[in-house]
């Protein structure tokens, strides 16, 4: 039997171990996903409904465990593993009541002798591969709105996170959604996603991860013609503007950057600063960067944990000896507690200035608490810089002058733009990039329509 060692990434500990389901097992769980949609997409919608809040009720009432757990395989913050619960179960409440309203439509017929009715149903069994970074969140918001929707689903974990996602699908049975309607296999991504994209009896693919999976997802998909949802890497830009209130600019950066120690698709990842406040604006974030305190996510007084692997790790310090061997400055951080034997890699926050385009770090996500400065003259240079990569996922400007705002708002190419605001994630608004940043959305009305087709009924000769 082969077992993937979960380990505590602020420590290196082992913590657990999850079996590798083999082929035939992951093969058989298909087909039990595939035989049990006609069940499930004939039960009620209120009933769907009922199953999915008391799913919500079970995790929130195992709160304090699951976000422990989410802790000790993720490292992120004890605070933000409880605040993850919640974000966990705010899709599943949304789509507890979404399941309701799956309008269909009647259309005026051009005769009298025929009727002609619309109606939605759900795609069928759905995959779902999630990453570790969000490990309970990320998930729900693929399984709710899929059975909600009246979907079977089966989830295929981050190899680093399992144990969260392993006990939201426990309580989910537990709850009285049947076992085969929603599922959890476990094993090596590529070997995984290379089973769900061959089956025909998947319908629909769900991914958030890096873009080069998603590319390979999207390709293996095309041989059984798949339903593809897709939510890709990031490189979120944060312009800002010369009249911005700094303070709040600095505080929301901050809030947005170091959330999960960077490891977030819509972290900033890029500071674009106008020249004339870039020395101001940084010594003010700097100042509070350096104060943030980083350790074990099971203190409560941590707000930095650990990233999560060696190769994590390896990338982040990479960007950074590339900038500074290309001129960067560094205003704050560059320090690290890492052993990698142990297995555990820390790094401290990190801010960097007089950066160039010709850097790595303006070129590639970093998913670390690194953050580079560059300045700007005019908007529209920081516009064809902010567009200047294939991602299209989230991006931020500060600016209380309105013009600038809708300048920015209409020119910037993002699925998601926050105006004055870093936090702009929640269950009750479509989340997704363009580009290489993926393709539909999550969340929101928008979130469930992914899982759903449309029938045309048209009736004719009355
Ligand atoms: P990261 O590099 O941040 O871990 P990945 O995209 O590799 O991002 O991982 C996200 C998810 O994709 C994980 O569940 C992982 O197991 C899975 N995965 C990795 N490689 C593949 C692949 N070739 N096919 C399908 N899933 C994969």
């Amino acid at each position: 039997m082969t077992v993937i060692q979960v380990k505590n990434p602020a420590t290196g500990e082992r913590i657990g171990e999850v079996k590798v389901n083999t082929k035939e097992e992951i093969n058989e769980a298909i087909l039990r996903g595939h035989e049990s949609f006609k069940t499930w997409s004939n039960v009620n919608a209120h009933e769907r409904s009922k199953l999915l809040k008391k799913w919500s009720d079970l995790i929130q009432n195992n709160k304090e465990d699951i976000a422990r757990v989410m802790t000790l395989e993720s490292g992120k913050p004890i605070k933000e593993s409880l605040g993850e619960v919640d974000y966990a179960t705010s899709y599943i409440d949304w789509y507890a009541e979404e399941a309701k309203r799956l309008y269909g439509r009647t259309i005026p017929a051009n005769t009298e002798s025929k009727r002609i009715v619309i109606t939605r149903k759900p795609v069928g069994l759905v995959a779902a591969i999630t990453p570790w970074n969000f490990p309970a969140a990320m998930m729900t918001r693929k399984a709710a709105p899929a059975l909600a929707a009246g979907c079977t689903f089966i989830v295929k974990p981050a190899e680093d996170t399992p144990l969260t996602t392993i006990r939201l699908i426990e309580l989910a049975h537990e709850a009285g959604i049947p076992e085969n309607v929603v599922q959890c296999v476990n094993g090596y991504g590529s070997e995984v996603g290379k089973l769900f994209t061959d089956s025909k009896y998947i319908r629909k693919i769900t991914f958030t991860g890096s873009t080069p999976v998603g590319k390979l997802l999207i390709k293996n998909s095309a041989d059984t013609v798949k339903h593809v949802s897709m939510e890709l890497g990031g490189h979120a830009p944060v312009i800002v503007a010369k009249d911005a209130d700094l303070d709040l600019a600095v505080d929301q950066t901050i809030a947005s950057k170091f959330r999960n120690a960077g490891q977030t698709c819509i972290c900033a990842n890029r500071l674009l600063v106008h020249e004339s406040i870039a020395d101001e604006f940084s010594e003010k974030l700097a100042a509070k960067v350096s104060e943030l305190k980083v350790g074990n996510g099971l203190n409560e007084d941590t707000q930095v944990g650990p990233v999560i692997n060696e190769k994590g790790f390896n990338k982040i310090v990479s960007q950074v000896e590339d900038a500074t061997a290309k001129g960067a400055e560094v205003i704050c951080g560059n320090e690290y507690n890492a052993d990698a034997e142990k297995g555990f890699f820390f790094v401290y926050p990190t801010v960097l200035k007089n950066v160039n385009l010709d850097m790595n770090i303006m070129q590639e996500e970093t998913f670390g608490p690194v953050l580079p400065i560059t300045t700007f003259e005019t908007l529209e240079e920081a516009v064809d810089i902010a567009n200047g990569t294939p991602y299209g996922l989230a991006s931020y400007f500060f600016t209380n002058d309105y013009r600038t705002g809708v300048y920015l708002n209409e020119n910037l190419e993002f699925g998601i733009v926050g105006w004055n605001d870093g936090a702009p994630s929640a269950a009750h608004v479509p989340f997704g990039g363009v580009k290489e940043s993926g393709i539909g959305r999550e969340g929101g009305i928008e979130g469930i329509e992914p899982y759903l087709e449309t029938k045309y009924l048209s009736i004719g000769n009355l």
